[in-house]
């Protein structure tokens, strides 16, 4: 046996993959099923039920099999049609990726781009939509991770439905950490997955599916089918009369079902406040230690991802290397253009915990301070973690 360089931290802190909930990963032991066999037909029937029952929708949900980018990219193949014009809104990495499917499949792609510490506002769009009404459909990414940056996604949704456009959410990294449905923001493909908010291990995407955009896509005669990135062939699977188009991921809708189990249980009221009080108790920290947040203001800071801005003349990725090193704890990078420039503390499923905010401001406040940042207090960013977390209990 080769010995290994790295041990396991101790903590995985991370705005995705993030460390499944352990009733998750004991869902995921269970024997493999054949697909056809009564039990799994049942079981696949239920989980269904369930995701329609978190997303609050009537018609039933689509699992697609490959994690989030997969219900991504066979949105934009589904959806657009080679003489659409679609609108991008772009607030950060995710949402400009977005834009590079959508270029591929439309006639002509449209963006309203803003700085990435920023976020999109319902007058920019609805003044775009105005000045374009050739424009059939619009994009957004909800929470565009690599920035930690929230959009107004309910008032944009408004706006997009008011003139009669196409609406594509990307609200992988939001659904289930925040207040956001499918239907409370006007999507038409509102794709989502477990591997963030939900506590589950990478590997499927869920998407809701309006009525408008089943008939786009039945109307568009380039919609995938008889492929991977088709959404219509997995129309009918929730019913268990109908046949798989191919084999779905047993294991994985295992591990969905029991996370859907601990959310409902939690009740959703109670799972997006844990999330906001994690992140509140975070920003207090990393502020109260000297720091600066990436986001413009506190105001846009998503509640599941508190992006850090690292001082200059810090090598961001030496950094976290150091953290590691020193206490166990992994936190993810920037993307792109935030690469180098924020550290990120994920609060996602099972690590958004109020007392997570401790150790995260610490550590980070800690690793700036043992590289030589002057001006970084540990201990009062700990204590404005910890009276946050006293004030929510009083
Ligand atoms: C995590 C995430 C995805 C899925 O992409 P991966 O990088 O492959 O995990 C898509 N959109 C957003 C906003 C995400 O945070």
């Amino acid at each position: 046996m080769s010995r290994r360089t790295y041990s396991d931290p101790i903590f995985t802190l991370t705005t995705g993959p993030v460390d499944a909930y352990p009733a998750v990963l004991r869902a995921l032991s269970r024997p493999v099923l054949y697909d056809y066999d009564p039990a799994f037909l049942e079981q696949y029937e239920a989980t269904n039920a369930k995701v329609r029952q978190v997303f609050h929708t009537t018609a039933p949900p689509v699992i697609l099999q490959g994690e989030p980018v997969l219900g991504l990219e066979a949105a934009a193949a589904s959806l657009i049609a080679k003489n659409d014009v679609v609108l991008n809104l772009v607030s950060g990495v995710y949402g400009k990726g977005f834009g590079f499917w959508a270029a591929r499949y439309a006639k002509e792609l449209v963006e309203l781009e803003v700085p990435y510490n920023e976020v999109l506002t319902a007058d920019a769009v609805a003044d775009m939509l105005k000045k374009r009404p050739d424009i059939a459909i619009v994009s957004i990414c909800h929470h565009d991770t690599p920035s930690g940056t929230v959009n107004p996604v309910a008032q944009i949704g408004a706006v997009v439905r008011e003139a009669g456009r196409l609406l594509i959410v990307d609200s992988v990294s939001a659904f289930g950490g925040m207040e956001v449905l499918p239907e409370t923001c006007c999507a038409d493909i509102f794709v989502t997955g477990p591997n963030k908010c939900l506590g589950c291990p990478p590997g499927l995407s869920l998407l809701h599916v309006s009525e408008a955009a089943w008939e786009k896509i039945a109307a568009n005669p380039d919609a995938p089918t008889a492929s991977i990135l088709s959404i219509s062939d997995w129309k009918q699977a929730f019913d268990a009369s109908q046949p798989f188009p191919f084999t779905p991921s047993v294991s994985e809708i295992y591990a969905l079902d029991a996370a859907l189990d601990l959310y409902l249980e939690e009740g959703e009221q109670a799972v997006w406040a844990r999330h906001a009080l994690t992140a509140k108790a975070c920003r207090a920290g990393i502020q109260a230690a000297g720091l600066r947040l990436w986001a413009a203001s506190e105001a846009i800071a998503s509640p599941t991802c508190t992006a850090v801005a690292i001082p200059d003349g810090v090598d961001e990725a030496k950094l976290r290397a150091s953290i590691r090193a020193r206490y166990g704890i992994v936190f993810s990078s920037g993307r792109a253009e935030t690469l180098g420039k924020l550290t990120r503390i994920g609060h996602m499923g099972p690590t958004a915990r109020p007392t997570y905010s401790l150790i995260s401001v610490a550590a980070i406040a800690g690793g700036l301070q043992a590289a030589g940042v002057k001006g970084i207090d540990v201990g009062a960013g700990v204590a404005a973690a910890m009276t946050v977390i006293g004030e929510a209990q009083a």
